[in-house]
């Protein structure tokens, strides 16, 4: 019988591997088409000073609403564009698209905001991300400075790499955030070492900040060594009041979480510049 069950266990389990890999080569094929038939769009999540609610940033983030399969995770689709070579096309259109709209929304009398874009490994790392980046900003007509790119801090370990790359993108003048500060095996070296602008706080430590004093302790840290570093704070996934409260008793005062605002698609974005009165006063 347990020989039975193992075999049985076995057949399971080489039958499960075979469909997720049936599954990933199929959305493979999806996603190129999804890239030909403008599939793929970009929601733009609000970041705000919480001292006066002013909006002072967006966070650009890819969605992909698969006609079979609803709404693919942005974490799978971009692996699964790293893993088949796509991701470079993906990345320079959502780069490319996130600048030409900040310069329509200033043009239509929207804020000049920087928006900030999120960069995959194999992004960060393709020999001609700096010319290409160049020449989006160049076409889109966006200044460097209005641009923040967010790389991790698995990205850097390849020290020597990371120093050119980052030290060229911080001559043009474009901004560098630390995206999930905290998560990564970062040596606290590299803080000093690169043109880093801005940290990010990762919002696993913010899940639970009300009731978990170590991830209190550890969010203060961070907004102390920001702020020691002379560098930009910023918390991800503030929900609630409660986690706002002690963000702000921190002096952390830039603010991105569904409390201020889910990301939301570019026209809902432009209600939020031109009536503000509707995230003035946050519903929870
Ligand atoms: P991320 O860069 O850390 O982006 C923030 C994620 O947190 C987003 O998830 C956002 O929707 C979510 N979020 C924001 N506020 C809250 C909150 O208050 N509560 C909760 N529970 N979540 C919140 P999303 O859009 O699903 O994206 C997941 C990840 O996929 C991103 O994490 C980023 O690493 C990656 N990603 C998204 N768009 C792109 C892209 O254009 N390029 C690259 N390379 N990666 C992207
Ligand atoms: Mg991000
Ligand atoms: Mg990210
Ligand atoms: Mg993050």
């Amino acid at each position: 019988e347990v020989k039975k069950q193992g075999k049985n266990g076995y057949h399971f389990f080489s039958r499960q591997l075979n469909d997720e890999m049936i599954e990933k080569i199929r959305l493979e094929g999806d996603l190129r088409k999804a890239i030909e038939r403008n599939e793929l769009t970009l929601y733009y999540q609000p970041q705000f000073w919480s001292q006066d609610n002013r909006i002072i940033g967006v966070e650009a983030l890819i969605r992909w609403h698969h006609p079979d399969k609803g709404v693919i995770s942005p974490s799978l689709l971009i692996h699964i564009a790293e893993e088949s070579g796509m991701i470079y096309e993906i990345g320079n259109w959502v780069l490319r698209t996130a600048c030409s709209q900040m310069v329509q929304w200033h043009k239509e009398g929207g804020p000049l905001i920087p928006v900030s874009v999120n960069l995959s490994s194999q992004q960060f790392h393709h020999a001609n991300l700096v010319e290409n980046i160049q020449q989006i900003l160049r076409e889109t007509g966006l200044e460097p400075r209005y641009l923040e790119l967010e790389i991790t801090e698995s990205m850097m370990m390849d020290a020597d790499l990371s120093t050119g790359v980052l030290n060229e993108l911080n001559n043009l003048g474009i901004r560098i955030s630390l995206d999930d500060f905290g998560t990564g095996y970062s040596s606290l070296s590299y803080l000093k070492l690169f043109p880093i602008h801005k940290l990010k706080i990762d919002r696993s430590f913010i899940a639970d900040i009300t009731h978990n004093e170590n991830d209190k302790a550890l969010v203060a840290t961070i907004i102390a060594m920001a702020q020691n570093l002379k560098m930009d704070v910023i918390a991800e996934g503030i929900e609630t009041k409660d986690q706002l409260d002690i963000l702000t008793a921190n002096e952390c005062h830039e603010i991105q979480g569904y409390y201020f605002s889910k990301p939301l698609p570019a026209n809902e974005v432009e209600k939020v510049f031109f009536e503000p009165a509707r995230i003035a006063a946050p519903s929870t």
